[in-house]
């Protein structure tokens, strides 16, 4: 599949890795919007929220528990925002679901 997420978690793109289990991949993003900005993505592709149903919905779980650690071993007590764009409004670039965990400054409310 020609996914960029995909490659990455394969090796096949090089990425700054921060966490990896059976079924999820966290890395830093290349183009950070804070001091802190991970990606956090399922293994298994998954194009957009949209593609979340009974059978797939485990590893979203799963992905909130991989985020609440990582929080805690990023230091980020003031606090931090969780992002998945979804579509051409939601300003999706990438299509193999995603949750952004930005941190490090204040982020504005609501976002542009
Ligand atoms: P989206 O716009 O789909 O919500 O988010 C896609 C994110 O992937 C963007 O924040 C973008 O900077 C990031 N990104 C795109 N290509 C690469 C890449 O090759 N490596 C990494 N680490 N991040 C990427
Ligand atoms: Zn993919």
């Amino acid at each position: 599949m020609n996914c960029l997420f995909c490659k990455i978690i394969a090796g096949q793109i090089p990425s700054t890795k921060v966490y990896e289990d059976e079924t999820v991949y966290a890395f830093r993003d290349i183009n950070p919007q804070a001091p802190t900005h991970i990606l956090v993505v399922p293994k298994a592709h998954i194009a957009d929220c949209n593609g979340i149903n009974a059978e797939n919905s485990a590893v979203v779980a799963h992905i909130f528990e991989v985020i609440s650690q990582l929080a805690e071993h990023e230091g980020l007590e003031n606090g931090y925002r969780v992002i998945s764009n979804c579509g051409p409004d939601g300003c999706q670039s990438v299509h193999h679901l995603h949750f952004h965990l930005l941190a490090g400054r204040y982020l504005q409310w609501p976002p542009g």
